[in-house]
């Protein structure tokens, strides 16, 4: 019998996944905002050679195919998403040290990572302790924070690109920009990136984390179903301000509504749809158009077929 000749579902039966995919996976419990439908097949997975089994099914079926993170800067549509939907753990999930550097899966949080890297009174990941994505998440996104970007410590990432080869990139090659990466146009699998810190007293390191979440609690909605910033700051301005001098601060959208707190920040307050997030997001993207002439730049991704 060919592949083809069989349903996903039969095909995904026979072959040998040590982990089996969850069918019909709610996403927006995936989700920081908490938002969106279903994917038809969700695999968790431990090894590199499971993910070259996931590729080979999604190529075979030619479905669409996503990563993601913790789903901290991901909108996904109320409709869900007619494919295959992976996540990274087991493997993924460990950090090492090797001389200086500090190695991570794709799969540890920015939170455990700058936790490891503290333990070890290794300073320069700080401002992780404050963003709430995965190491896959921040060196796609080159995440960043008080005037920091993971790209300030990266060295070398490793992923899998989507025929299942293995690269190896450096710095230089991974074009890093604000909120941006190589990635961003051509897409891969990150699997481990390798980071190099600067010895420092743990007490320093605890210290200036405080400082850094202590200003997270002031000036962001902390413990809210947000997606993080909404829009990337244009050149010379703060996207937050713009949006806040037209006054869309605590207006609603259906179930979402401009954060009081910070206007570049949209909370899911009560039941928010997908349309509902994509109608705030029009309407300041238009209202700052015609009064200032910029044209904002969301910052966020939207779960979509990462083949094409
Ligand atoms: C309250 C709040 C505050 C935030 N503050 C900040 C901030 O200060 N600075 C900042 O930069 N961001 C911030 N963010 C946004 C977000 O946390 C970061 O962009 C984070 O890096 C996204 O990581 P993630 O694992 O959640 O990725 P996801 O949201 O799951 O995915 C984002 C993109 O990364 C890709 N991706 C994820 N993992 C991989 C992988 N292993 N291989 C290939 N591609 C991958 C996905 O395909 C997707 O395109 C904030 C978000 C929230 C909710």
């Amino acid at each position: 019998m060919t592949v083809l000749s069989q349903s996903p579902r039969d095909y995904l039966d026979q072959i040998s996944f040590k982990i089996r995919p969850v069918f019909d996976q709610p996403l927006d419990v995936l989700t920081s905002v908490r938002v969106g439908g279903k994917a038809d097949y969700f695999f968790e997975l431990t090894q590199i050679d499971e993910i070259v089994q996931v590729l080979r099914f999604v190529s075979e079926f030619q479905l669409p195919f996503f990563i993601m993170g913790k789903g901290t800067n991901l909108l996904v549509p109320d409709s869900g998403f007619r494919g295959a939907v992976i996540k990274l753990g087991g493997d993924f999930k460990k950090m090492a040290l090797q001389q200086d550097r500090l190695v991570s899966g794709a799969g540890v949080s920015d939170q455990q990572l700058a936790r490891f890297a503290k333990n070890h009174a290794l300073g320069g990941l700080e401002f992780l302790k404050t963003i709430p994505g995965s190491v896959g998440g921040a060196v796609y996104m080159n995440a960043g924070a008080h005037g920091e970007s993971v790209g300030d410590r990266l060295k070398e990432v490793r992923t899998l690109d989507l025929q299942g080869n293995r690269h190896n990139y450096s710095i230089k090659e991974l074009d890093l920009a604000y909120r941006r990466s190589r990635f961003s146009d051509s897409p891969e699998i990150i699997l481990e990136a390798e980071f190099e810190l600067t010895p420092k007293p743990i007490d320093e390191i605890q210290d200036k984390e405080n400082r850094l979440l202590d200003i997270r609690k002031k000036t962001q909605p902390v413990g809210k179903k947000t997606w993080g910033s909404v829009f990337k700051n244009p050149a010379n301005a703060s996207a937050g301000r713009l949006i806040e001098e037209l006054g869309f601060k605590g207006k609603s959208f259906g179930g979402a509504m401009i954060s009081e707190k910070h206007a570049n920040f949209i909370e899911n307050k009560n039941g928010a749809s997908f349309e509902d997030l994509l109608k705030a997001i029009d309407e300041i993207k238009q209202s700052v158009f015609n009064k200032y002439g910029i044209e904002l730049e969301t910052e966020g991704r939207i779960l979509r077929n990462l083949f094409k």
